[in-house]
């Protein structure tokens, strides 16, 4: 039936290394062919469940948690926490090193709240120790944000020492872990974190349309009156799922069905670590292969996660980073667009449902790429021309 054609053309569709949307399975795609309602009681049921596996995720129980569930992007979801949990007259500490937690300073901004900033360089971790400090020096701070895995560069942060020494002067604790959350472990008792946010796009591979908030119940409980949007107020958010399963304003449907089948998928593999293994996995296919292209990694090893790796332009005039990239696509590989980072450097994302055979196939593409841009990284005896 003509009404029912794709505008796409009928053929595989790109591989994603991006760092979300991502790549989907089959099953996650299939999964949203229903039409629900969003007061059925199978769709409730699935809502239930999905807070339930969440707070399980973030190794926590769901006496003292509880997953808050919120329409729009994962940056809605840090919007709701940036906006609802730090008291009216409350100022922020943030903790930069990338793009994202200066975009939490922007928010912060946007919403007339009081900032102080610790900047970092883009390949170094923020200091617990310089944490400390400030939080001894200006006891105005009331909450503290930091970024898990700094997507602009892959750089994972000290997320529990951070909380360690936010704790010791008990200020309320919130980390956007948008991009490692269900494959990078986290213990939000353990690291004494208030507030978690990631989304439904990312490690967990389902489809973008919400993001989730793993909040302490005490903490969230404690904040009536701070919210400064009504769309994005999480207690009252929070109040509305838990009265009747039911959202505020229109659910997600499709992508919440989409989600619960990731979910599902996410355990099947082993859970969290399952799942990092085989992000593991790729990364280090990835960097053993673009090394022996003569390409090199932005981070030290040991700042590396599992889950982007940047990588510096390399130092050949032929290189153009738009091209390189345009060429990849038509080779039906999609790497990070954009340039985020200062560092002149571009990024693959290893997460999403891929696997070493899809790797090892955009590394046989950059291999190609390379070839056709006539850039010749691996120094032999035919590359001086
Ligand atoms: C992806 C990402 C975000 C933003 O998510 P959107 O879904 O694009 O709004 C925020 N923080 C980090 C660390 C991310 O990786």
């Amino acid at each position: 039936m003509s009404d029912q054609r794709s505008s796409l053309p009928n053929a595989k569709d790109k591989t994603l290394f991006t760092p979300g949307p991502l790549t989907t399975s089959y099953a996650v795609k299939q999964a949203m062919l229903h039409d629900l309602g969003s007061r059925d009681s199978a769709f409730i049921e699935i809502v239930r469940d999905i807070r339930q596996r969440l707070v399980a995720l973030a190794m926590a129980s769901e006496q003292t948690h509880t997953a808050v569930l919120m329409q729009g992007s994962g940056t809605f979801g840090i919007e709701a926490v940036i906006s609802s949990t730090v008291p009216r007259d409350g100022k922020l500490l943030v903790l930069v090193n990338g793009a994202y937690g200066r975009r939490i300073v922007q928010i912060a901004q946007v919403l007339g709240i009081d900032t102080a900033v610790l900047s970092y360089a883009e390949n170094q971790t923020p200091d617990p120790n310089d944490v400390e400090t400030l939080l001894q020096q200006d006891p105005a701070i009331t909450n503290v944000a930091v970024v898990h895995c700094e997507t602009t560069t892959g750089i994972l942060n000290p997320v529990e020492a951070i909380g360690a020494a936010v704790h010791r002067h008990g200020r309320t604790y919130f980390v956007d872990a948008m991009s490692s959350f269900g494959a990078v472990p986290l213990d939000v008792n353990r690291a004494h974190i208030d507030y978690v946010v990631s989304s439904a796009n990312k490690c967990i591979e389902g489809v973008p349309g919400f993001s989730f908030i793993i909040a302490r119940r005490e903490a969230l409980l404690a904040t009536r009156g701070w919210a400064r949007s009504l769309s994005l107020d999480l207690l009252a958010q929070y109040e509305g799922l838990e009265a009747n399963g039911q959202f505020r304003f229109t659910p997600p449907t499709h992508a919440l069905l989409a989600f619960h089948q990731a979910l599902r998928e996410l355990a099947a593999e082993g859970g969290v670590e399952g799942r990092a293994a085989r992000y593991r996995h790729n990364h280090l296919t990835l960097v053993a292969g673009m090394r022996a292209l003569g390409f090199q990694e932005y981070l030290d090893p040991v700042d590396q996660g599992y889950i982007i790796t940047s990588f510096y332009y390399p130092d050949h005039p032929n290189f153009d980073f738009g091209r390189f990239y345009d060429l990849l696509n038509s080779h039906g590989f999609v790497i990070y667009p954009g340039k985020v980072s200062d560092a002149a450097c571009f990024r693959i994302g290893h997460i999403g449902r891929i696997f070493e055979a899809d790797v090892r196939g955009l590394l046989a593409a950059v291999r190609q790429v390379l070839a056709e841009m006539q850039v010749d990284l691996v120094q032999t005896s035919a590359s001086v021309a």
